[in-house]
Protein backbone atom coordinates (compact mmCIF):
# COMPACT_ATOMS: atom_id res chain seq x y z
CA UNK A 1 0.00 0.00 0.00
CA UNK A 2 2.79 2.42 0.52
CA UNK A 3 4.23 1.79 -2.55
CA UNK A 4 1.20 2.86 -4.41
CA UNK A 5 0.56 5.73 -2.09
CA UNK A 6 -3.05 4.24 -1.10
CA UNK A 7 -3.80 6.01 1.79
CA UNK A 8 -6.84 3.84 2.66
CA UNK A 9 -8.11 0.27 1.41
CA UNK A 10 -11.93 -0.53 1.23
CA UNK A 11 -13.17 -4.22 1.40
CA UNK A 12 -16.32 -4.97 1.13
CA UNK A 13 -18.18 -8.71 2.52
CA UNK A 14 -16.71 -10.52 -0.64
CA UNK A 15 -13.93 -12.95 -1.01
CA UNK A 16 -11.39 -10.27 -0.84
CA UNK A 17 -12.52 -10.25 2.94
CA UNK A 18 -12.79 -13.76 3.36
CA UNK A 19 -9.04 -14.02 1.48
CA UNK A 20 -8.05 -11.46 4.51
CA UNK A 21 -9.69 -12.51 7.56
CA UNK A 22 -11.28 -16.25 6.90
CA UNK A 23 -14.63 -15.45 6.53
CA UNK A 24 -17.10 -12.49 5.29
CA UNK A 25 -19.89 -10.56 7.19
CA UNK A 26 -23.06 -11.07 5.76
CA UNK A 27 -23.57 -9.08 2.36
CA UNK A 28 -26.42 -6.78 1.66
CA UNK A 29 -27.70 -3.50 1.02
CA UNK A 30 -26.22 -2.52 4.12
CA UNK A 31 -22.63 -0.62 3.74
CA UNK A 32 -19.73 -3.09 5.80
CA UNK A 33 -16.19 -2.32 5.00
CA UNK A 34 -12.87 -3.64 6.32
CA UNK A 35 -10.89 -0.64 6.13
CA UNK A 36 -7.19 -1.13 6.17
CA UNK A 37 -4.24 1.60 6.31
CA UNK A 38 -0.61 0.96 5.97
CA UNK A 39 -0.56 1.05 9.75
CA UNK A 40 -3.85 -0.30 11.11
CA UNK A 41 -7.23 -2.06 10.22
CA UNK A 42 -10.64 -1.64 11.30
CA UNK A 43 -14.55 -2.69 10.05
CA UNK A 44 -17.87 -0.83 9.77
CA UNK A 45 -20.91 -3.44 10.47
CA UNK A 46 -24.19 -2.79 10.67
CA UNK A 47 -24.96 -3.53 14.26
CA UNK A 48 -27.66 -6.69 13.06
CA UNK A 49 -24.39 -8.66 12.25
CA UNK A 50 -21.66 -7.13 14.68
CA UNK A 51 -22.40 -9.87 17.63
CA UNK A 52 -21.59 -12.82 14.98
CA UNK A 53 -18.94 -10.86 13.20
CA UNK A 54 -17.18 -10.56 16.64
CA UNK A 55 -17.52 -14.28 17.39
CA UNK A 56 -15.14 -14.13 14.22
CA UNK A 57 -12.48 -11.37 14.62
CA UNK A 58 -11.45 -9.35 17.28
CA UNK A 59 -10.73 -6.32 15.21
CA UNK A 60 -12.13 -2.62 16.40
CA UNK A 61 -15.65 -2.27 15.14
CA UNK A 62 -18.03 0.33 14.77
CA UNK A 63 -21.32 -0.35 14.67
CA UNK A 64 -24.89 1.21 13.18
CA UNK A 65 -28.59 0.14 13.56
CA UNK A 66 -30.73 0.49 10.86
CA UNK A 67 -32.83 3.87 11.75
CA UNK A 68 -29.42 5.77 11.96
CA UNK A 69 -27.71 4.67 9.08
CA UNK A 70 -23.63 4.38 8.65
CA UNK A 71 -22.88 8.37 8.49
CA UNK A 72 -21.67 8.75 11.81
CA UNK A 73 -20.09 5.22 12.24
CA UNK A 74 -18.48 5.78 9.69
CA UNK A 75 -16.78 9.03 10.21
CA UNK A 76 -15.76 7.43 13.85
CA UNK A 77 -13.80 4.26 12.12
CA UNK A 78 -12.24 6.99 9.67
CA UNK A 79 -10.94 9.00 13.05
CA UNK A 80 -10.28 5.60 14.91
CA UNK A 81 -7.67 5.04 11.77
CA UNK A 82 -7.16 9.01 12.25
CA UNK A 83 -7.64 8.65 7.89
CA UNK A 84 -8.15 12.30 7.00
CA UNK A 85 -7.94 13.46 3.57
CA UNK A 86 -7.62 10.49 1.62
CA UNK A 87 -5.96 11.37 -2.38
CA UNK A 88 -4.92 7.15 -2.78
CA UNK A 89 -8.70 5.10 -2.05
CA UNK A 90 -8.00 1.49 -3.17
CA UNK A 91 -12.01 -0.12 -3.72
CA UNK A 92 -12.64 -3.63 -3.52
CA UNK A 93 -12.96 -4.62 -7.27
CA UNK A 94 -15.76 -6.74 -6.63
CA UNK A 95 -18.27 -4.67 -4.08
CA UNK A 96 -21.10 -3.38 -4.97
CA UNK A 97 -21.34 0.17 -6.94
CA UNK A 98 -23.54 1.54 -3.83
CA UNK A 99 -20.78 0.72 -1.66
CA UNK A 100 -18.52 2.52 -3.96
CA UNK A 101 -20.56 5.39 -4.82
CA UNK A 102 -20.54 6.06 -1.00
CA UNK A 103 -16.87 5.70 -0.51
CA UNK A 104 -16.29 7.98 -3.56
CA UNK A 105 -19.01 10.47 -2.45
CA UNK A 106 -17.76 10.74 1.43
CA UNK A 107 -13.98 11.30 -0.38
CA UNK A 108 -14.13 13.41 -3.31
CA UNK A 109 -10.77 14.23 -3.86
CA UNK A 110 -10.00 10.53 -3.86
CA UNK A 111 -8.39 8.73 -6.71
CA UNK A 112 -9.65 5.74 -6.69
CA UNK A 113 -7.73 2.46 -7.98
CA UNK A 114 -8.60 -1.19 -7.55
CA UNK A 115 -7.73 -3.35 -4.36
CA UNK A 116 -6.66 -5.73 -6.34
CA UNK A 117 -3.50 -4.09 -7.15
CA UNK A 118 -2.27 -4.93 -3.90
CA UNK A 119 -3.99 -8.43 -3.20
CA UNK A 120 -3.84 -10.20 -6.58
CA UNK A 121 -0.47 -10.46 -6.31
CA UNK A 122 -0.91 -11.53 -2.56
CA UNK A 123 -3.81 -13.91 -3.51
CA UNK A 124 -1.99 -15.55 -6.39
CA UNK A 125 0.90 -16.87 -4.00
CA UNK A 126 -0.58 -19.51 -2.05
CA UNK A 127 0.59 -19.97 1.38
CA UNK A 128 1.50 -23.97 2.69
CA UNK A 129 -2.44 -23.53 4.66
CA UNK A 130 -3.58 -22.46 1.48
CA UNK A 131 -2.19 -25.72 -0.53
CA UNK A 132 -3.06 -27.65 1.81
CA UNK A 133 -7.22 -26.85 2.14
CA UNK A 134 -7.11 -26.65 -1.96
CA UNK A 135 -5.23 -30.06 -1.82
CA UNK A 136 -7.80 -31.90 0.13
CA UNK A 137 -10.69 -30.31 -1.49
CA UNK A 138 -9.07 -31.67 -5.00
CA UNK A 139 -9.81 -34.92 -3.29
CA UNK A 140 -13.62 -33.97 -2.36
CA UNK A 141 -13.98 -33.40 -6.40
CA UNK A 142 -12.44 -36.90 -7.22
CA UNK A 143 -14.84 -38.07 -5.42
CA UNK A 144 -17.80 -36.32 -6.68
CA UNK A 145 -16.67 -36.81 -10.09
CA UNK A 146 -16.16 -40.98 -9.29
CA UNK A 147 -20.16 -40.90 -8.15
CA UNK A 148 -21.04 -39.28 -11.65
CA UNK A 149 -19.19 -41.90 -13.30
CA UNK A 150 -21.33 -44.11 -11.29
CA UNK A 151 -24.44 -42.03 -12.69
CA UNK A 152 -24.27 -42.01 -16.13
CA UNK A 153 -26.13 -44.50 -18.44
CA UNK A 154 -28.19 -44.52 -20.92
CA UNK A 155 -31.65 -43.03 -20.59
CA UNK A 156 -30.22 -41.09 -17.68
CA UNK A 157 -30.74 -36.82 -17.95
CA UNK A 158 -27.96 -34.63 -17.68
CA UNK A 159 -29.94 -33.08 -14.00
CA UNK A 160 -30.00 -36.93 -12.27
CA UNK A 161 -26.01 -37.16 -12.96
CA UNK A 162 -25.52 -33.57 -11.44
CA UNK A 163 -27.71 -34.26 -9.05
CA UNK A 164 -25.57 -37.54 -7.81
CA UNK A 165 -22.56 -35.00 -7.89
CA UNK A 166 -24.27 -32.58 -5.49
CA UNK A 167 -24.88 -35.49 -3.15
CA UNK A 168 -21.43 -36.53 -3.14
CA UNK A 169 -20.19 -33.24 -2.60
CA UNK A 170 -22.64 -32.71 0.08
CA UNK A 171 -21.94 -36.12 1.74
CA UNK A 172 -18.22 -34.41 1.91
CA UNK A 173 -19.35 -31.74 3.66
CA UNK A 174 -18.96 -29.14 0.92
CA UNK A 175 -19.82 -25.36 2.11
CA UNK A 176 -21.34 -25.44 -1.54
CA UNK A 177 -21.70 -26.60 -4.64
CA UNK A 178 -20.64 -23.93 -7.27
CA UNK A 179 -21.82 -25.92 -10.50
CA UNK A 180 -22.16 -29.40 -11.96
CA UNK A 181 -22.06 -29.08 -15.55
CA UNK A 182 -23.04 -32.08 -17.11
CA UNK A 183 -23.11 -31.93 -21.28
CA UNK A 184 -24.50 -35.25 -23.16
CA UNK A 185 -23.83 -35.33 -26.37
CA UNK A 186 -23.88 -32.33 -28.74
CA UNK A 187 -24.99 -30.20 -25.33
CA UNK A 188 -20.85 -30.78 -24.50
CA UNK A 189 -20.20 -28.65 -27.29
CA UNK A 190 -21.18 -25.63 -25.36
CA UNK A 191 -18.34 -25.05 -23.19
CA UNK A 192 -20.61 -23.87 -20.19
CA UNK A 193 -24.00 -25.80 -20.45
CA UNK A 194 -26.62 -24.87 -18.56
CA UNK A 195 -26.87 -28.66 -17.45
CA UNK A 196 -30.61 -29.71 -18.62
CA UNK A 197 -33.20 -32.93 -19.01
CA UNK A 198 -31.27 -34.51 -21.97
CA UNK A 199 -31.27 -37.94 -21.85
CA UNK A 200 -28.07 -39.43 -22.79
CA UNK A 201 -27.72 -41.83 -25.81
CA UNK A 202 -25.43 -44.62 -26.63
CA UNK A 203 -22.84 -43.39 -28.38
CA UNK A 204 -22.61 -40.19 -26.28
CA UNK A 205 -19.54 -38.09 -25.14
CA UNK A 206 -20.38 -36.32 -21.87
CA UNK A 207 -18.38 -33.33 -20.75
CA UNK A 208 -18.09 -33.78 -16.73
CA UNK A 209 -17.12 -30.07 -15.33
CA UNK A 210 -17.68 -29.89 -11.36
CA UNK A 211 -16.29 -27.91 -8.62
CA UNK A 212 -17.31 -26.89 -4.63
CA UNK A 213 -16.08 -24.96 -1.82
CA UNK A 214 -14.90 -26.36 1.32
CA UNK A 215 -12.95 -24.40 4.15
CA UNK A 216 -13.10 -21.23 2.13
CA UNK A 217 -11.04 -22.49 -1.42
CA UNK A 218 -12.99 -24.14 -4.44
CA UNK A 219 -12.32 -27.21 -6.57
CA UNK A 220 -12.63 -27.55 -10.37
CA UNK A 221 -12.18 -30.65 -12.51
CA UNK A 222 -13.31 -31.80 -15.56
CA UNK A 223 -13.63 -35.65 -17.20
CA UNK A 224 -15.25 -37.19 -19.75
CA UNK A 225 -17.63 -40.15 -20.80
CA UNK A 226 -18.89 -42.37 -23.30
CA UNK A 227 -21.56 -44.44 -23.26
CA UNK A 228 -20.77 -47.98 -25.55
CA UNK A 229 -17.26 -47.42 -27.61
CA UNK A 230 -16.25 -43.95 -28.44
CA UNK A 231 -15.94 -43.68 -32.48
CA UNK A 232 -12.65 -43.22 -33.92
CA UNK A 233 -13.30 -39.48 -34.15
CA UNK A 234 -14.42 -39.25 -30.23
CA UNK A 235 -11.22 -40.93 -29.38
CA UNK A 236 -8.66 -38.71 -32.32
CA UNK A 237 -10.20 -35.62 -30.09
CA UNK A 238 -9.72 -36.81 -26.68
CA UNK A 239 -6.26 -37.93 -27.99
CA UNK A 240 -5.24 -34.14 -28.88
CA UNK A 241 -7.07 -32.63 -25.95
CA UNK A 242 -4.86 -34.86 -23.87
CA UNK A 243 -1.46 -34.07 -25.64
CA UNK A 244 -2.74 -30.41 -25.25
CA UNK A 245 -3.05 -31.15 -21.06
CA UNK A 246 0.34 -32.74 -21.66
CA UNK A 247 2.31 -29.94 -23.50
CA UNK A 248 0.54 -27.19 -21.01
CA UNK A 249 1.85 -29.15 -17.87
CA UNK A 250 5.88 -29.13 -19.98
CA UNK A 251 5.74 -25.58 -20.32
CA UNK A 252 4.17 -24.74 -16.95
CA UNK A 253 7.25 -24.22 -15.07
CA UNK A 254 8.41 -21.60 -12.55
CA UNK A 255 9.77 -18.21 -14.56
CA UNK A 256 7.64 -19.64 -17.72
CA UNK A 257 4.80 -16.72 -18.93
CA UNK A 258 1.06 -17.52 -18.77
CA UNK A 259 1.09 -17.30 -22.44
CA UNK A 260 3.50 -20.17 -22.91
CA UNK A 261 1.33 -22.48 -21.32
CA UNK A 262 -1.82 -21.07 -23.53
CA UNK A 263 0.67 -21.49 -26.48
CA UNK A 264 1.82 -25.07 -25.97
CA UNK A 265 -1.65 -26.29 -25.88
CA UNK A 266 -3.42 -23.95 -28.15
CA UNK A 267 -0.42 -24.87 -30.49
CA UNK A 268 -0.99 -28.74 -30.08
CA UNK A 269 -4.62 -28.13 -31.25
CA UNK A 270 -4.01 -25.91 -33.49
CA UNK A 271 -1.34 -28.20 -35.38
CA UNK A 272 -3.47 -31.05 -35.10
CA UNK A 273 -6.12 -28.94 -36.94
CA UNK A 274 -8.87 -28.10 -34.68
CA UNK A 275 -7.67 -24.40 -33.33
CA UNK A 276 -10.34 -23.05 -34.57
CA UNK A 277 -12.68 -25.15 -32.28
CA UNK A 278 -10.84 -24.10 -28.90
CA UNK A 279 -12.75 -21.42 -28.10
CA UNK A 280 -12.03 -20.31 -24.77
CA UNK A 281 -8.46 -19.64 -22.87
CA UNK A 282 -6.19 -22.66 -21.36
CA UNK A 283 -7.08 -21.83 -17.65
CA UNK A 284 -7.60 -19.74 -14.88
CA UNK A 285 -6.06 -19.47 -10.79
CA UNK A 286 -8.10 -21.04 -8.47
CA UNK A 287 -8.26 -20.10 -4.55
CA UNK A 288 -10.73 -18.14 -2.13
CA UNK A 289 -12.61 -18.07 -6.23
CA UNK A 290 -12.99 -20.00 -8.81
CA UNK A 291 -11.66 -17.56 -11.15
CA UNK A 292 -9.34 -15.80 -10.27
CA UNK A 293 -5.31 -14.73 -11.45
CA UNK A 294 -3.02 -15.96 -12.97
CA UNK A 295 -5.15 -15.99 -16.19
CA UNK A 296 -3.44 -18.40 -18.96
CA UNK A 297 -4.48 -17.17 -21.79
CA UNK A 298 -2.55 -16.35 -25.07
CA UNK A 299 -1.87 -12.76 -24.12
CA UNK A 300 -0.86 -12.80 -20.38
CA UNK A 301 2.55 -12.00 -19.77
CA UNK A 302 2.65 -12.61 -16.00
CA UNK A 303 5.27 -14.95 -15.20
CA UNK A 304 4.32 -17.94 -13.10
CA UNK A 305 5.78 -18.44 -9.81
CA UNK A 306 5.40 -21.57 -7.25
CA UNK A 307 2.78 -21.40 -5.33
CA UNK A 308 0.66 -20.05 -7.70
CA UNK A 309 -2.99 -22.48 -8.62
CA UNK A 310 -4.32 -22.55 -11.80
CA UNK A 311 -5.89 -24.62 -14.31
CA UNK A 312 -5.01 -26.24 -17.21
CA UNK A 313 -8.09 -26.76 -19.40
CA UNK A 314 -8.68 -27.51 -23.29
CA UNK A 315 -10.89 -27.88 -25.31
CA UNK A 316 -12.17 -28.45 -28.26
CA UNK A 317 -15.55 -27.74 -29.59
CA UNK A 318 -17.58 -28.92 -32.57
CA UNK A 319 -21.31 -27.40 -32.56
CA UNK A 320 -24.18 -29.81 -33.06
CA UNK A 321 -21.99 -32.63 -32.59
CA UNK A 322 -19.74 -32.85 -29.32
CA UNK A 323 -17.51 -31.38 -27.29
CA UNK A 324 -14.15 -32.55 -25.32
CA UNK A 325 -12.60 -30.57 -22.29
CA UNK A 326 -9.73 -32.26 -19.63
CA UNK A 327 -9.36 -30.13 -16.72
CA UNK A 328 -6.57 -30.07 -14.06
CA UNK A 329 -5.78 -28.30 -11.36
CA UNK A 330 -1.65 -27.93 -10.95
CA UNK A 331 0.39 -26.00 -8.07
CA UNK A 332 3.31 -24.75 -9.37
CA UNK A 333 6.22 -26.14 -7.14
CA UNK A 334 9.58 -25.59 -7.77
CA UNK A 335 10.17 -28.55 -9.83
CA UNK A 336 7.15 -27.94 -12.13
CA UNK A 337 3.50 -28.50 -12.05
CA UNK A 338 1.48 -30.85 -9.54
CA UNK A 339 -1.69 -32.59 -10.61
CA UNK A 340 -3.32 -32.26 -7.90
CA UNK A 341 -6.48 -34.91 -9.23
CA UNK A 342 -5.83 -38.83 -8.79
CA UNK A 343 -7.65 -39.36 -11.86
CA UNK A 344 -6.63 -40.45 -14.92
CA UNK A 345 -7.74 -38.37 -18.00
CA UNK A 346 -8.90 -41.24 -19.59
CA UNK A 347 -12.40 -41.65 -20.91
CA UNK A 348 -14.81 -43.31 -18.58
CA UNK A 349 -16.36 -46.06 -20.31
CA UNK A 350 -19.89 -46.57 -19.23
CA UNK A 351 -21.41 -50.01 -21.02
CA UNK A 352 -24.21 -49.68 -23.14
ZN1 LIG B 1 -14.04 -26.54 -14.62
ZN1 LIG C 1 -11.89 -24.34 -14.57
Amino acid sequence: MLERSIDLMAIAPTENMTYLLGFHTHPDERPCFLFLTAQSEAMLVPELNAADAQQRTDLPMETYADSDGPGAALQRVLEYLSVGGVKGLAIDDTMRADFAMLLLERFPNAAPVRASSVLTPLRMRKDAGELYVIRANAGTADEAMLAAFAAIESGASERTVARAVRDAFEGQGVTSVNFAIIGAGPNGAYPHHATGDRRMEIGDAVVIDIGARMDNYNSDITRMAVIGEPSDELKKVHGIVDQAVEAALAAAVPGARAREVDAAARGTIAAAGYGEAFVHRTGHGLGVTGHEPPYITSTNDEKLEAGMVFSIEPGIYLPGRFGIRLEEIVVLTDHGPEVLSALPRTWHRVRA
